[in-house]
Formats: C-alpha cells, sequence, structure tokens
C-alpha cells in the first residue's frame, strides 16, 4: 500500500540530522507497517549511536545562535511551524492513520492537538520571567535568571505519534535549546513529516533532528551517555522510563518522565449516570484504549453498579472496529499483533479467575491487531486487569461500598498519572480529589487535555508536567546572580 497524500514530499524516510535528510550509516531500514492491514508502508532508515552522537555535536553548534534570539524571534519560527501544521494537517492525518491505526477522525483531532502546543509555546516562550530577590545584606541584590537547559534529547512513543513530539518540541524550542529525537519505530513518518514542516517554517539546521531506528537501546544509550545532552525527556512505559533514569544518573542529566498509568473512573451513586457513561466511554475506549490516562479501572459504587454496567455495555454495543480510513469505523487496530496477544492474556487471566464477559472478551475478526471492545464485571483486584495497564479497549467494572473503599481502590496501584471522579456532591468532589494520589483529576469530566493543562503524574506514572505555564520548566535552568558592593 502506498500513502496517498495531496503533498507527497510530506512522506519522509531517511534521518533528519544538521538541516539534511540523510540514510543511516550503514544504509539499514525498518518496515513500517499499517496495523489495520498488516500490509507495509515504508522503509525507513535505521540509524544507531554514531548517528546519534553527530546529531547531537549539531544541536550544540546551532543553539549558539537559537539561544542568543529574542524569544520573538524564536516565536516567529513555531508560529508559523504550527500554520504549516495546521495547513497540512490532512495529510498529517492520513500519514497518522496508515501508520498507527487510530480513525481519521481520530488523527485529525491529533494534529490539532499536537500543533496546539507549537502555539502556545510560540506564545509562552516570551514570558520567560526571573525574579528580584530582596537580601538580608543591604549591599546587594538576588537576581534569578532563567537559562535554556542545553541540548535535549526525546523519546516518543507510537500512540500519540505527533502531540508526543509537539509538547516536548515546543517549549524546548521556544525556549533556545536544541532537540534530538528519537519517534517510536512503529511511528516514524508523522515526526519525519512534522521536522520537514518545521524545516519549511525556516527552523535553523541543527535545531531539530530526527533519528528514527529499530535498535531504539543503541540511540538511547548514546542520548543517555552523552555529556552534551542535559536533559532527556521521554513518553513511554514505566520500565524504560526507570532504565533511562538509570542511565541518566552516570552524567546527572535533567529528566522529564511521562510514564505508564492506570487510571480509576471513581463513580458515586450520587452521579449524573449518563453524564458518567458517556465520559468513561470516552476515557475508555478513545485510541482503543491506548492512551496513558485511559480508564484502566471503572470503580463503581455497588448503588448505581448494574444500572452503569447495563448503560455502559449497551453504548459499547455500538461500536464498529475497523480499518480507521473507514468512514463507518468508530475504533481503529491496536498496534501490533503482540499487543492484541497481550491484552487477551489480561482478560482470559480475569476470566480464568472468576470475571464475567459482558461483551467481546475476543480478538478481532478484521485481523491479527484487531480485538473486540469489552467489558467484564465480577472482577478483583488481584486480577492483572486491576494491576496492569491494560493499553486496550477492555474495561473492567469494580464494585465498591462506601467512599472511604473507592479512594484505597483507585490508589492502590504504584501508577498517579490520571483519575477521574463522577458525583453531583460539592464535598465529596473536593474530598475525593485532593485524596487521590495523582498528578491530575478530572470531575465529571474525562476529557480534561489540553495545551493550557499540566500534564503529569506522580508516583512511578513520572516526574515532570507538559504543556500550560509549568511545561516550559522542564526546559530552563534557574540561575542566581548576587549582584553586590551596591554601596560603591
Ligand atoms: P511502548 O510499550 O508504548 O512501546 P516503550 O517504553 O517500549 O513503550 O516505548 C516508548 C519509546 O521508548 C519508543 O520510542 C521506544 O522505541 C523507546 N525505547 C524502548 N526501549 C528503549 C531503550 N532501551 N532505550 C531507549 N529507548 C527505548
Amino acid at each position: 500500500m502506498t500513502i496517498q497524500l495531496q503533498d507527497p514530499s510530506l512522506l519522509k524516510t531517511q534521518a533528519f540530522i544538521d538541516g539534511l535528510w540523510m540514510d543511516s550509516d550503514s544504509g539499514e531500514t525498518f518496515a513500517v507497517t499499517d496495523p489495520a492491514t498488516g500490509q507495509p508502508l515504508a522503509d525507513v532508515a535505521s540509524v544507531g549511536a554514531t548517528e546519534t552522537r553527530r546529531a547531537i555535536a549539531a544541536a550544540e553548534r546551532a543553539m549558539t545562535e537559537w539561544t542568543a534570539l529574542p524569544a520573538k524571534s524564536r516565536s516567529e519560527i513555531l508560529e508559523k511551524w504550527h500554520r504549516l501544521i495546521i495547513e497540512n494537517t490532512e495529510d498529517l492525518a492520513v500519514i497518522m492513520t496508515a501508520e498507527q491505526g487510530k480513525t481519521l477522525a481520530e488523527s485529525r483531532g491529533e494534529v490539532a492537538y499536537g500543533a496546539s502546543f507549537i502555539k502556545w509555546f510560540a506564545e509562552e516562550g516570551k514570558r520567560v520571567y526571573g525574579d528580584i530577590i530582596p537580601t538580608p545584606q543591604t549591599d546587594r541584590r538576588g537576581v534569578v535568571v532563567k537559562q535554556p537547559v542545553g541540548v535535549v534529547a526525546a523519546i516518543t512513543p507510537w500512540n500519540f505519534p505527533n502531540a508526543m513530539i509537539t509538547r516536548k518540541a515546543g517549549p524546548a524550542l521556544a525556549v533556545g535549546c536544541a532537540i534530538v529525537l528519537k519517534p517510536a519505530a512503529e511511528t516514524p513518518l508523522s515526526a519525519l513529516a512534522l521536522v520537514e514542516l518545521a524545516n519549511r517554517a525556516g527552523l535553523p539546521a541543527g535545531l531539530f533532528n530526527v533519528v528514527p531506528g529499530s535498535d531504539a537501546p543503541s540511540i538511547g544509550g548514546e542520548m543517555t551517555s552523552n555529556p552534551t545532552v542535559k536533559k532527556v525527556t521521554f513518553t513511554g512505559s514505566t520500565p524504560v522510563g526507570k532504565l533511562l533514569m538509570q542511565q541518566c544518573a552516570n552524567t546527572v542529566k535533567r529528566t522529564s518522565m511521562e510514564l505508564g498509568g492506570n487510571a480509576p473512573v471513581v463513580i458515586f451513586d450520587d452521579a449524573d449516570l449518563d453524564l458518567a457513561v458517556a465520559g468513561a466511554l470516552t476515557a475508555k475506549y478513545r485510541n482503543s484504549g491506548q492512551t496513558c490516562i485511559c480508564a484502566n479501572r471503572l470503580l463503581v459504587q455497588e448503588g448505581i453498579y448494574d444500572a452503569f454496567v447495563e448503560k455502559f455495555a449497551a453504548a459499547v454495543s455500538e461500536f464498529r472496529i475497523g480499518n480507521g480510513f473507514d468512514a463507518s469505523t468508530t475504533h481503529g487496530p491496536v498496534i501490533s499483533e503482540k499487543a492484541a496477544k497481550e491484552i487477551d492474556a489480561k482478560v482470559q487471566n480475569a476470566v480464568a479467575e472468576g470475571a464475567t464477559v459482558v461483551i467481546g472478551g475476543q480478538p478481532g475478526e478484521q485481523g491479527g491487531c484487531f480485538y473486540q471492545p469489552t467489558v467484564l464485571t465480577n472482577v478483583n483486584d488481584s486480577m492483572r486487569v486491576f494491576r496492569e495497564e491494560i493499553f486496550g479497549p477492555v474495561a473492567p467494572v469494580f464494585k465498591f461500598k462506601t467512599e472511604e473503599d473507592a479512594v484505597r481502590m483507585a490508589n492502590d496501584t504504584e501508577f498517579g498519572l490520571a483519575a477521574y471522579l463522577y458525583t453531583e456532591s460539592m464535598g465529596r468532589s473536593w474530598r475525593v480529589s485532593e485524596a487521590l494520589e495523582y498528578g491530575m483529576v478530572g470531575v465529571n469530566e474525562t476529557a480534561i487535555s489540553s495545551e493550557v493543562i499540566p500534564f503529569g503524574g506522580v508516583k512511578e506514572s513520572g516526574q515532570g508536567r507538559e504543556g500550560s505555564k509549568y511545561g516550559l520548566d522542564d526546559y530552563l535552568e534557574t540561575k542566581y546572580i548576587c549582584f553586590g558592593a551596591l554601596q560603591r
């Protein structure tokens, strides 16, 4: 299959280093496939440590002039990049659906969401304020300035092939850093199209390098050991995040980690049932369950439990899984056959331990990467679907009695990214929000993310925040300057 684009020159298959498109030194490539059909889409240059080292050196060279520019000049280039992304939405969405599988409507939504980070940070980059500190001594003043952290290395996942890049590249470039990005091997084409547009927007050579490759440890090893890299920003699984943090320790790099989640949706007896069903559906099945803030566990109070399950399952029965390019498809495939098998293993584990399949519970018939939207009841906290991130279209619905039970169950995980609750009680919404050990809480709302909010987790879901005014901090160092001898 070939990807049909209005502008075929957006389909890039080489690495982008120091402003130039290039093959890997070895000439090696890796195949990108369409998860809906299993068909190959493209062969992409597979680079390793050597090319990554060159990209890091180019980033360091390019940063000198970039940092010295007024923020306004950097902002103008980012604004232009933003415009080009919006203008090319359809092609970017087609590339994304082809390599990732999500529906075209979801891809268009992600392109807009991704672009919003570029626009936001183009604006916020002009507002990097410092402080003047009144000191205990009268002959001096303390001044705090914020400076770019240095060369940034970024490693991104396949579930949001566009937005997970822009929420890192946007702030990094806006404050004067240069960036070297390794996109996921499943979805490098979206990353390469994005950097092509940045290049067209006039971003100087070397500031944004993309090093695709199938040997992630080799590229990641160079990024985490190279002393020129001052910051590693990662979105992906908790085990890989921990490994990268360990590797970064040797050169004491700053890190931002956006790792796994195990989001609860807590639905109390006093919730608006229709609102809760609609919110839980979005939180669970968006991107076929493959987002780190996807509802992993639905916790429903006993008084509303049966009514919830009935309405929820009825809505799920309306879903149509299929190829993301078909207009009738509501939910696309999962990313790989391996992922589909892993989801099935978690479902079968629950069934073996006594869970009831209300709907779904099997691989899809549409191909090896499909899994039926599934609802499970009679589930308990010893099952894998309670303990582990499911990352697929499977909703286990747990029952709880009291508010205390709900909070205890919700917090009974090493993860702490997003949590949601549904209640009509003002007091309860405050109490429970404050008791939940999560970086983000949605009260009567599950579509909580945008460029203006601080996205990130606590516990083993990571550290650092992306988006919002706080998202700049991850790319800035705080420098204190003491102006002394003022009496002279
Ligand atoms: P997922 O399970 O969602 O694929 P991963 O954490 O495996 O999550 O992948 C997220 C990103 O991390 C991808 O770009 C992947 O290539 C990269 N990655 C995986 N293992 C390593 C590693 N050892 N070093 C550096 N990057 C890695």
